[in-house]
Protein backbone atom coordinates (compact mmCIF):
# COMPACT_ATOMS: atom_id res chain seq x y z
CA UNK A 1 0.00 0.00 0.00
CA UNK A 2 1.11 3.28 -0.95
CA UNK A 3 2.19 6.46 1.39
CA UNK A 4 -0.90 8.15 -0.26
CA UNK A 5 -3.46 5.63 -0.12
CA UNK A 6 -2.72 4.95 3.64
CA UNK A 7 -3.01 8.82 4.21
CA UNK A 8 -6.97 8.35 2.31
CA UNK A 9 -7.92 5.37 4.42
CA UNK A 10 -10.57 6.77 7.04
CA UNK A 11 -9.66 7.11 10.56
CA UNK A 12 -11.89 9.10 12.34
CA UNK A 13 -14.73 8.42 15.36
CA UNK A 14 -17.90 9.08 12.41
CA UNK A 15 -16.21 7.45 9.46
CA UNK A 16 -15.87 4.22 11.40
CA UNK A 17 -19.49 4.50 12.04
CA UNK A 18 -20.40 5.40 8.91
CA UNK A 19 -18.81 2.17 7.44
CA UNK A 20 -20.51 0.13 10.42
CA UNK A 21 -23.78 1.27 9.33
CA UNK A 22 -23.03 0.85 4.86
CA UNK A 23 -21.77 -2.62 6.15
CA UNK A 24 -24.99 -3.32 7.56
CA UNK A 25 -26.65 -1.74 4.99
CA UNK A 26 -24.98 -4.31 2.61
CA UNK A 27 -25.77 -7.08 4.85
CA UNK A 28 -29.58 -6.40 4.92
CA UNK A 29 -29.68 -5.82 1.20
CA UNK A 30 -28.00 -9.09 0.35
CA UNK A 31 -30.33 -11.21 3.12
CA UNK A 32 -32.93 -9.24 1.51
CA UNK A 33 -32.06 -10.33 -2.18
CA UNK A 34 -31.69 -13.97 -1.24
CA UNK A 35 -34.63 -14.20 0.99
CA UNK A 36 -36.91 -16.86 0.51
CA UNK A 37 -39.50 -16.30 -2.35
CA UNK A 38 -42.48 -14.40 -1.97
CA UNK A 39 -45.91 -16.09 -3.47
CA UNK A 40 -49.25 -14.67 -3.96
CA UNK A 41 -51.63 -17.16 -2.68
CA UNK A 42 -54.22 -19.17 -2.65
CA UNK A 43 -53.39 -19.83 -6.24
CA UNK A 44 -56.71 -20.27 -8.17
CA UNK A 45 -57.66 -23.90 -9.14
CA UNK A 46 -56.17 -24.89 -12.58
CA UNK A 47 -59.69 -24.71 -14.51
CA UNK A 48 -60.34 -21.14 -13.61
CA UNK A 49 -58.74 -18.10 -15.52
CA UNK A 50 -55.54 -16.05 -14.36
CA UNK A 51 -52.78 -14.39 -14.58
CA UNK A 52 -49.54 -13.39 -12.34
CA UNK A 53 -46.52 -11.81 -12.36
CA UNK A 54 -43.21 -12.48 -11.41
CA UNK A 55 -40.15 -10.11 -10.73
CA UNK A 56 -36.71 -10.39 -10.32
CA UNK A 57 -35.29 -8.81 -7.46
CA UNK A 58 -32.86 -6.84 -9.18
CA UNK A 59 -35.33 -5.46 -11.71
CA UNK A 60 -33.88 -7.39 -14.97
CA UNK A 61 -36.45 -9.10 -16.20
CA UNK A 62 -40.44 -9.88 -15.56
CA UNK A 63 -42.27 -12.57 -16.01
CA UNK A 64 -46.29 -12.63 -17.11
CA UNK A 65 -48.25 -16.52 -16.82
CA UNK A 66 -51.51 -16.05 -18.31
CA UNK A 67 -54.48 -18.79 -18.41
CA UNK A 68 -57.52 -17.51 -20.35
CA UNK A 69 -58.86 -21.01 -21.03
CA UNK A 70 -62.48 -19.81 -19.93
CA UNK A 71 -62.42 -16.61 -21.30
CA UNK A 72 -61.62 -17.58 -24.79
CA UNK A 73 -64.66 -20.51 -24.74
CA UNK A 74 -66.99 -17.80 -24.45
CA UNK A 75 -65.46 -15.95 -27.03
CA UNK A 76 -65.68 -18.43 -29.54
CA UNK A 77 -68.96 -19.84 -28.18
CA UNK A 78 -70.69 -16.70 -28.86
CA UNK A 79 -68.74 -15.58 -32.18
CA UNK A 80 -69.28 -19.45 -33.86
CA UNK A 81 -65.59 -19.70 -34.95
CA UNK A 82 -64.30 -22.74 -36.03
CA UNK A 83 -61.24 -24.33 -34.99
CA UNK A 84 -58.98 -22.24 -37.23
CA UNK A 85 -60.43 -19.35 -35.58
CA UNK A 86 -60.96 -20.59 -32.50
CA UNK A 87 -57.34 -21.32 -31.97
CA UNK A 88 -55.62 -17.91 -33.28
CA UNK A 89 -58.62 -15.67 -31.84
CA UNK A 90 -57.54 -17.60 -28.29
CA UNK A 91 -53.47 -16.98 -28.96
CA UNK A 92 -54.96 -13.29 -29.72
CA UNK A 93 -56.78 -12.65 -26.73
CA UNK A 94 -54.18 -14.57 -24.15
CA UNK A 95 -51.20 -12.34 -25.99
CA UNK A 96 -53.15 -9.19 -25.24
CA UNK A 97 -53.58 -10.40 -21.86
CA UNK A 98 -49.86 -10.76 -21.61
CA UNK A 99 -48.81 -7.73 -23.03
CA UNK A 100 -51.38 -5.66 -21.27
CA UNK A 101 -49.88 -7.17 -18.12
CA UNK A 102 -46.59 -5.38 -19.29
CA UNK A 103 -48.07 -1.60 -19.11
CA UNK A 104 -49.39 1.33 -16.79
CA UNK A 105 -52.22 -0.65 -14.81
CA UNK A 106 -54.56 2.09 -15.99
CA UNK A 107 -53.85 1.51 -19.54
CA UNK A 108 -56.36 -0.51 -21.75
CA UNK A 109 -55.02 -2.30 -24.73
CA UNK A 110 -56.29 -3.12 -28.35
CA UNK A 111 -55.12 -5.55 -31.01
CA UNK A 112 -56.85 -4.40 -34.08
CA UNK A 113 -56.06 -6.31 -37.41
CA UNK A 114 -56.42 -5.11 -40.80
CA UNK A 115 -56.63 -7.96 -43.46
CA UNK A 116 -58.55 -9.01 -46.42
CA UNK A 117 -58.26 -12.96 -46.05
CA UNK A 118 -58.17 -15.33 -43.46
CA UNK A 119 -60.12 -14.14 -40.33
CA UNK A 120 -60.43 -10.90 -41.87
CA UNK A 121 -60.69 -8.07 -39.76
CA UNK A 122 -60.16 -8.18 -35.61
CA UNK A 123 -60.39 -6.88 -32.63
CA UNK A 124 -59.61 -7.59 -29.21
CA UNK A 125 -59.77 -5.55 -26.34
CA UNK A 126 -58.11 -5.97 -22.80
CA UNK A 127 -59.44 -3.31 -20.38
CA UNK A 128 -57.80 -1.89 -16.97
CA UNK A 129 -59.42 -4.39 -14.81
CA UNK A 130 -58.19 -7.83 -16.94
CA UNK A 131 -61.69 -8.40 -18.65
CA UNK A 132 -61.59 -8.69 -22.50
CA UNK A 133 -64.11 -8.81 -25.24
CA UNK A 134 -62.82 -9.98 -29.28
CA UNK A 135 -64.58 -10.15 -32.49
CA UNK A 136 -63.64 -10.86 -35.94
CA UNK A 137 -64.92 -10.73 -39.11
CA UNK A 138 -65.02 -14.18 -40.63
CA UNK A 139 -65.44 -17.20 -38.23
CA UNK A 140 -64.92 -20.04 -40.78
CA UNK A 141 -61.97 -19.13 -42.39
CA UNK A 142 -60.70 -20.13 -45.78
CA UNK A 143 -56.55 -21.38 -46.20
CA UNK A 144 -55.04 -19.76 -43.19
CA UNK A 145 -56.27 -17.34 -40.43
CA UNK A 146 -53.76 -15.12 -40.85
CA UNK A 147 -53.50 -13.74 -44.19
CA UNK A 148 -51.40 -10.65 -43.97
CA UNK A 149 -52.14 -7.14 -43.56
CA UNK A 150 -51.36 -5.12 -40.40
CA UNK A 151 -51.67 -5.20 -37.08
CA UNK A 152 -52.05 -2.43 -34.48
CA UNK A 153 -51.77 -2.23 -31.26
CA UNK A 154 -53.38 1.00 -29.27
CA UNK A 155 -52.88 1.83 -25.94
CA UNK A 156 -56.02 4.23 -24.18
CA UNK A 157 -55.16 5.50 -20.81
CA UNK A 158 -58.87 7.25 -19.93
CA UNK A 159 -58.62 11.07 -19.52
CA UNK A 160 -54.37 10.97 -20.55
CA UNK A 161 -54.69 9.93 -23.93
CA UNK A 162 -54.00 7.09 -26.45
CA UNK A 163 -51.00 5.55 -28.44
CA UNK A 164 -51.45 3.83 -31.13
CA UNK A 165 -48.41 2.02 -33.32
CA UNK A 166 -48.38 -1.04 -36.61
CA UNK A 167 -46.54 -3.98 -36.94
CA UNK A 168 -47.11 -5.72 -40.69
CA UNK A 169 -48.69 -9.18 -40.47
CA UNK A 170 -47.37 -11.73 -42.71
CA UNK A 171 -49.09 -14.77 -44.37
CA UNK A 172 -49.10 -17.64 -41.59
CA UNK A 173 -47.65 -15.35 -39.55
CA UNK A 174 -47.85 -17.34 -35.41
CA UNK A 175 -49.06 -14.99 -33.19
CA UNK A 176 -46.61 -14.82 -30.47
CA UNK A 177 -44.31 -14.21 -33.29
CA UNK A 178 -46.26 -11.52 -34.33
CA UNK A 179 -46.35 -10.01 -30.75
CA UNK A 180 -42.43 -10.21 -29.98
CA UNK A 181 -41.88 -8.52 -33.25
CA UNK A 182 -44.00 -5.81 -32.04
CA UNK A 183 -42.58 -5.40 -28.75
CA UNK A 184 -39.11 -5.06 -30.18
CA UNK A 185 -39.30 -2.35 -32.95
CA UNK A 186 -42.17 -0.12 -31.58
CA UNK A 187 -41.28 -0.50 -27.72
CA UNK A 188 -37.84 -1.85 -27.88
CA UNK A 189 -37.99 -4.81 -25.14
CA UNK A 190 -36.82 -8.24 -25.79
CA UNK A 191 -39.20 -10.14 -24.97
CA UNK A 192 -40.07 -14.04 -25.39
CA UNK A 193 -43.79 -15.35 -25.51
CA UNK A 194 -45.47 -18.60 -25.31
CA UNK A 195 -48.96 -19.76 -25.87
CA UNK A 196 -50.17 -22.91 -26.12
CA UNK A 197 -54.05 -23.16 -27.23
CA UNK A 198 -55.80 -26.66 -26.79
CA UNK A 199 -58.96 -27.45 -28.77
CA UNK A 200 -62.08 -29.26 -27.80
CA UNK A 201 -63.76 -32.31 -30.07
CA UNK A 202 -66.51 -29.47 -31.32
CA UNK A 203 -63.34 -27.09 -31.85
CA UNK A 204 -63.65 -24.37 -28.96
CA UNK A 205 -60.96 -23.67 -26.42
CA UNK A 206 -60.28 -26.51 -23.57
CA UNK A 207 -56.72 -25.17 -22.75
CA UNK A 208 -55.27 -21.63 -23.45
CA UNK A 209 -51.98 -21.33 -21.31
CA UNK A 210 -49.43 -18.29 -22.39
CA UNK A 211 -46.10 -16.89 -20.85
CA UNK A 212 -44.09 -13.64 -21.44
CA UNK A 213 -40.76 -13.03 -20.04
CA UNK A 214 -39.53 -9.56 -20.73
CA UNK A 215 -35.62 -8.64 -20.65
CA UNK A 216 -35.88 -4.97 -19.00
CA UNK A 217 -33.24 -2.07 -19.43
CA UNK A 218 -31.49 -2.97 -16.14
CA UNK A 219 -31.18 -6.68 -17.77
CA UNK A 220 -27.64 -7.56 -19.36
CA UNK A 221 -26.64 -10.19 -22.21
CA UNK A 222 -25.50 -12.78 -19.69
CA UNK A 223 -28.86 -12.60 -17.79
CA UNK A 224 -30.20 -13.56 -21.07
CA UNK A 225 -28.31 -15.95 -22.03
CA UNK A 226 -28.92 -17.80 -18.64
CA UNK A 227 -32.52 -17.30 -19.46
CA UNK A 228 -32.04 -19.09 -22.57
CA UNK A 229 -30.10 -21.93 -21.50
CA UNK A 230 -32.82 -22.41 -18.66
CA UNK A 231 -36.04 -22.40 -21.55
CA UNK A 232 -34.89 -25.54 -22.91
CA UNK A 233 -34.75 -27.53 -20.03
CA UNK A 234 -37.96 -25.77 -18.69
CA UNK A 235 -40.82 -27.08 -20.95
CA UNK A 236 -43.97 -24.87 -21.17
CA UNK A 237 -46.41 -23.60 -18.36
CA UNK A 238 -49.06 -25.16 -20.26
CA UNK A 239 -47.19 -28.79 -19.41
CA UNK A 240 -46.57 -28.04 -15.76
CA UNK A 241 -49.99 -26.93 -14.64
CA UNK A 242 -51.16 -29.64 -11.96
CA UNK A 243 -54.19 -29.63 -9.29
CA UNK A 244 -50.86 -29.31 -6.63
CA UNK A 245 -49.28 -26.85 -8.73
CA UNK A 246 -52.23 -24.35 -10.60
CA UNK A 247 -49.75 -21.97 -11.28
CA UNK A 248 -46.54 -24.00 -12.44
CA UNK A 249 -44.12 -22.18 -10.01
CA UNK A 250 -41.85 -25.37 -10.30
CA UNK A 251 -41.34 -24.25 -14.39
CA UNK A 252 -40.92 -20.87 -13.50
CA UNK A 253 -38.33 -21.81 -10.71
CA UNK A 254 -36.94 -23.59 -13.52
CA UNK A 255 -37.35 -20.64 -16.01
CA UNK A 256 -35.98 -18.30 -13.44
CA UNK A 257 -33.26 -20.39 -11.91
CA UNK A 258 -29.90 -18.49 -11.32
CA UNK A 259 -32.06 -15.73 -10.50
CA UNK A 260 -33.51 -14.29 -7.45
CA UNK A 261 -37.28 -13.83 -7.92
CA UNK A 262 -40.97 -13.36 -6.38
CA UNK A 263 -44.49 -13.81 -7.40
CA UNK A 264 -45.26 -10.39 -6.61
CA UNK A 265 -49.27 -9.51 -8.23
CA UNK A 266 -52.17 -11.47 -9.41
CA UNK A 267 -54.86 -9.77 -11.85
CA UNK A 268 -58.56 -11.36 -12.59
CA UNK A 269 -59.12 -12.63 -16.28
CA UNK A 270 -62.39 -12.80 -17.76
CA UNK A 271 -64.43 -11.94 -21.08
CA UNK A 272 -66.78 -9.23 -20.53
CA UNK A 273 -67.94 -6.63 -23.33
CA UNK A 274 -69.24 -3.21 -21.99
CA UNK A 275 -72.21 -2.67 -24.42
CA UNK A 276 -74.71 -1.11 -23.05
CA UNK A 277 -78.39 0.30 -24.11
CA UNK A 278 -76.87 3.75 -23.70
CA UNK A 279 -73.61 3.38 -25.61
CA UNK A 280 -75.82 2.30 -28.52
CA UNK A 281 -77.35 5.58 -28.72
CA UNK A 282 -74.41 6.98 -28.44
CA UNK A 283 -73.60 5.44 -31.60
CA UNK A 284 -76.76 5.97 -33.22
CA UNK A 285 -75.88 9.59 -32.07
CA UNK A 286 -72.92 9.26 -33.80
CA UNK A 287 -74.45 9.39 -37.59
CA UNK A 288 -75.36 11.56 -40.24
CA UNK A 289 -78.92 12.93 -39.63
CA UNK A 290 -80.09 11.59 -43.42
CA UNK A 291 -78.70 8.09 -42.12
CA UNK A 292 -80.45 7.91 -38.77
CA UNK A 293 -83.68 9.04 -40.49
CA UNK A 294 -83.40 6.31 -43.65
CA UNK A 295 -82.63 3.52 -40.73
CA UNK A 296 -85.78 4.36 -38.64
CA UNK A 297 -87.89 5.21 -41.67
CA UNK A 298 -90.87 3.15 -41.01
CA UNK A 299 -89.80 0.98 -37.59
CA UNK A 300 -91.04 1.42 -33.99
CA UNK A 301 -87.51 0.05 -32.98
CA UNK A 302 -84.45 -0.54 -33.89
CA UNK A 303 -82.44 -3.59 -33.30
CA UNK A 304 -78.83 -4.22 -33.26
CA UNK A 305 -76.51 -6.64 -32.25
CA UNK A 306 -73.28 -5.93 -30.91
CA UNK A 307 -70.02 -7.56 -32.57
CA UNK A 308 -68.38 -8.57 -29.41
CA UNK A 309 -70.73 -10.15 -27.54
CA UNK A 310 -73.65 -10.85 -30.00
CA UNK A 311 -76.12 -9.09 -27.22
CA UNK A 312 -79.54 -7.86 -29.20
CA UNK A 313 -79.92 -4.28 -28.18
CA UNK A 314 -84.08 -2.73 -29.13
CA UNK A 315 -83.96 0.89 -29.10
CA UNK A 316 -87.29 2.53 -29.15
CA UNK A 317 -87.42 4.52 -32.14
CA UNK A 318 -88.95 7.35 -29.89
CA UNK A 319 -85.71 7.79 -28.05
CA UNK A 320 -83.99 8.20 -31.22
CA UNK A 321 -85.87 11.42 -32.11
CA UNK A 322 -84.47 13.83 -30.37
CA UNK A 323 -81.05 13.35 -31.94
CA UNK A 324 -82.82 14.33 -35.65
CA UNK A 325 -84.84 17.32 -33.98
CA UNK A 326 -81.15 18.50 -32.43
CA UNK A 327 -79.85 18.25 -35.89
CA UNK A 328 -82.64 19.72 -37.83
ZN1 LIG B 1 -71.33 -6.46 -26.36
Amino acid sequence: MSHDDSERTPTGPSEKVRSAAALRYLAAREARRTAAPERVLPAPPPDADTLWRGLLRDGQMRLIVARTTEACRAIAERLGTGPAASRVLAELFCGAQLMRATIHPDESLQLAGHQQGGIGSFVVDIFEDGTGRATLRHPHPVGGAIAGGSLQVGRVRRGVGQYRSSVAMAPDDAVPALLMRYLLDSEQLPSLIDIEVQLDDAGLPSLVVGSLVQLMPEGSREDLAQLVSNIERAGTAAAAMTAEDPDAIAWAEKLLAGFHWDQVARQAVAFRCRCSAERVISVLASLQPDELRELIEGLEQLESTCDFCQTTWTTPVHQLLPLLEASS
